[in-house]
């Protein structure tokens, strides 16, 4: 296979760009070598600077739920930008986009409009911090919320690939203020209540993680931390960043019945724009400026190219039968795949929900980021460039979750399923 452009451009990339990326899990590090420059996509594959194509099971990290370049959202970019494209003023669209989440979400009565996931989990948590006078925020290891400060402790997705939980320059008194507890554990959580119930402003969790590979909740452990911070008076934070919109229409949340007082939203509702959301119960979200007094702003915030694309992309997702068409093209894929790791007697089980799937090797579950740290993630690289050469594009780390849209097909699910037969067979 082809890569001799993608490497000349990453080279020169290296010159100006640190890393070379613009993100860091893009540099392909944890599997090592030369990422792909993608120079278009459609549907459900990429073709990258060489010309070769692919089956995209990355999809921007998780927002292009339609596929690429899909003719709606298009339309309605192009509509959108013939009367501009950033006013910094109120537009109509925003009402639309905000009304819609709203909608969705019965935990949602107030929505704030921002430009990224990042932004979105950061303002959570000073709203959080605000509305109850106290400090400490509790997170889990292994998830991921962003780059803030204060949430760049034990986090996944890329500090998880890179051996970097903790990065330089977070200062250590915002670091501190940040308690960890162990995902999926209950026990855990209790005993941080009983130690610091008190000054514990939030609780913050991806109530299915993609950023440690993809981790569901056990039954009753979601439940379990509504009770505990409703009992300490804490705030429930649900980071539907990833999952909002793609394993069911009004989030996890809305599947399992649950109503956090803050909610997190990204990917998504962008349909591949910058666009991200902060919404929850009123009386806390009252709290942000100019209505109360906890700052937050943006000057791209509800940018309306980015309100297209994600009303354009809610409007899809709307339709009857949606979720339940990525479902039985989620099984497919499972099926399949742990069939294939059966056949060649290679260790390892198919994680999903819904539409976001992992293959973890060398272990029989993940429950936590401890259990995901135990994979092979030597075997993960062997079968990451196995597949890709086979034209199948995965996510670069053991830490990730893959993405199906509804753009896939049948056929394409079932030729990646070969392709995992053809690459496991040589694998064991
Ligand atoms: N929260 C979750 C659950 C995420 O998966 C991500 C990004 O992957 C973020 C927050 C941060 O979003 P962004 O990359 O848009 O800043």
């Amino acid at each position: 296979m082809r890569s001799a452009l993608s490497q000349q451009l990453f080279n020169e990339a290296s010159r100006y760009i640190p890393g070379g990326v613009n993100s860091p899990v893009r540099a392909w590090r944890a599997v090592g070598g030369c990422p792909r420059f993608i120079q278009r996509g459609k549907g459900a594959t990429v073709v990258d600077a060489d010309g070769n194509t692919y089956i995209d099971y990355v999809g921007s990290w998780g927002p292009m739920i339609l596929g690429h370049a899909h003719g709606k959202v298009l339309r309605a970019l192009h509509e959108a930008m013939r009367s501009g494209t950033s006013f910094g003023a109120p537009t109509a669209g925003e009402i639309q986009l905000a009304k819609r989440v709203v909608e969705a979400l019965p935990a949602v009565e107030r929505v704030r409009l921002v430009s990224s996931g990042t932004e979105a989990a950061m303002t959570a948590l000073r709203l959080a911090r605000a509305y109850t006078g106290r400090t400490k925020i509790l997170k889990f290891a292994g998830c991921y919320h962003g780059h803030s400060d204060a949430l760049l402790v034990r986090a996944g997705s890329g500090a998880l690939t890179l051996g970097v939980p903790d990065s330089p320059g977070v200062p250590v008194a915002v670091a501190g203020q940040t308690l960890v507890a162990t995902y999926n554990d209950l026990g855990d959580v209790r005993a941080c209540f009983s130690a610091a119930g008190r000054e514990i402003a939030a609780v913050i969790v991806e109530p299915v993680v993609g950023n440690m590979g993809v981790v569901r909740p056990e039954k009753g452990f979601l439940e379990g931390l509504r009770e505990l911070t409703t009992a300490y008076g804490a705030v429930l934070i649900f980071d539907e960043v990833m999952t909002g919109f793609r394993l069911a229409y009004g989030g996890v949340q809305t599947q399992l019945g649950l109503r956090p007082d803050l909610t997190c939203l990204g990917k998504v509702i962008g349909g591949g724009l910058p666009l991200a959301a902060v919404g929850g119960r009123r009386e806390i979200m009252e709290l942000l400026a100019p209505q109360g007094p906890v700052y937050q702003a943006g000057t791209l915030s509800g940018n309306p190219l980015a309100v297209a694309a994600g009303l354009a992309t809610l409007d899809e997702l709307s339709q009857p039968g949606v979720y339940e068409r990525l479902e039985a093209l989620g099984a497919q894929l499972e099926r399949g795949l742990a069939a294939a790791l059966a056949g060649a007697r290679v260790p390892g089980v198919v994680s999903r929900a819904g539409s976001m799937w992992t293959v973890f090797f060398g272990v029989d579950a993940v429950r936590s980021a401890r259990d995901a740290e135990r994979c092979d993630r030597a075997q993960f690289a062997r079968f990451f460039y196995g597949m890709l050469e086979r034209g199948i594009y995965l996510p670069p780390s053991q830490f990730e979750a893959a993405f199906i849209s509804l753009a896939h097909s049948e056929a394409e699910v079932d030729a990646t399923v070969r392709a995992a037969e053809a690459v496991l067979a040589g694998a064991a």
